[in-house]
């Protein structure tokens, strides 16, 4: 098959790789899809050269393990970009990408979805219907959001405040709605995010260059990533507030407690999602009750992920990047 490989200078190259070869549990998918994600342009510098990046992606059933029941050839799937054990305390309770023994796809481990084929875990393979096409590769970025405010247990009629409005920012912003919050504002620096919030539902906009944030929100979901975003959340949160902090920050980042305490507020950190999430958006994707269109602005192919990397880091006018190596 055709993937995009990274090579020693972290640049993507397509080359001619083996064919995933199913186990007898495993599924193949041939990658209709694979979103470039805002954690991949951080990472890739830092993977080591080789290897096949992309976690976001969707594609069709093209080869069926010997012991795999109740999936056939050519059926449309997102999956779950990782292989669990199934039997850890951690996957019993659905909390699959915390299982003991995790293969993370497309990060590192597993070879991911900037490729023609995947390998995958049927047990965390959801159908989704035809009708949804590249777009069912939102179904990952989009677990992302929905676990991040499950975390935040927001109740109808809250306010809440998304600092960062990128594709995190915009999915968080969708599920901060459709859970009930009265008000949700978005703060970012970036004119072209705020004028477009307003589409994944958001109520009002914030812009960091013009002062400090707004203050007194039940909720304040970080969904940036850099040093001194914790802080502000603490500031803007309300008494006995919650915030949740979605966004990945590889630096030290010093917070003054005092102002944590004298609130008595919550701090939870989210990453990826549960299983029962990520099923529960596939199949709020496949009934139309979320619309993922307006989270993509470009589609490329395999020989196009270098290229959209290179973009990606170069401005901040763009949502997703599909990649769509049969283009
Ligand atoms: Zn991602
Ligand atoms: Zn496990």
């Amino acid at each position: 098959m055709r993937a995009a490989v990274l090579d020693d200078d972290h640049h993507f190259r397509v080359e001619t790789v083996d064919d995933p070869v199913p186990g007898p549990g495993d599924l193949v998918l041939e990658v209709t899809a694979c979103g470039i994600c805002g954690s991949d342009l951080k990472a890739h510098d830092h993977m080591p050269p080789g290897i096949v990046m992309g976690h976001e992606f969707s594609g069709r059933v093209v080869a069926v393990g010997t012991e795999v029941e109740g999936w056939r050839e050519g059926q449309l799937a997102a999956s779950m970009p990782l292989q669990a054990c199934g039997r850890c305390r951690w996957c019993l309770r659905g909390e699959v990408a915390h299982c003991e023994t995790v293969d993370l796809i497309g990060v590192g481990g597993r070879a991911g979805g900037f490729a023609e084929l995947v390998r995958v875990d049927p047990a965390t393979t959801f159908a989704v219907p035809d009708s949804l096409g590249e777009l069912s590769a939102l179904t990952e970025p989009l677990s992302v959001g929905l676990h991040t405010v499950a975390l935040a247990r927001i109740e109808p009629g809250e306010r809440v405040l998304v600092i960062g409005g990128g594709s995190v920012g915009a999915a968080v912003t969708l599920w901060a709605r459709r859970f009930g919050a009265r008000e949700v504002v978005v703060s970012d620096p970036v004119a072209h995010r705020r004028d477009s919030a307003d589409v994944f539902g958001a109520t009002g906009v914030h812009d960091p260059g013009e002062g400090p944030l707004p203050t007194g929100f039940d909720v304040v979901i970080e969904c940036v990533g850099l040093p001194g975003m914790i802080e502000a959340a603490i500031g803007a949160v309300g008494t006995l507030g919650r915030i949740v902090v979605a966004g990945v920050c590889i630096h030290p980042d010093p917070i003054t407690p005092v102002n944590a305490v004298l609130k008595e507020l919550t701090m939870r950190f989210a990453v990826y999602y549960r299983r029962q999430e990520f099923e529960l958006v596939a199949a709020a994707l496949a009934s139309g009750t979320i619309d993922p269109a307006p989270f993509v602005t470009g589609t490329v192919d395999l020989d196009g992920v270098d290229g959209a990397f290179a973009h990606l880091l170069s401005t901040t006018v763009e949502r997703k990047i599909l990649v769509v190596p049969g283009a």
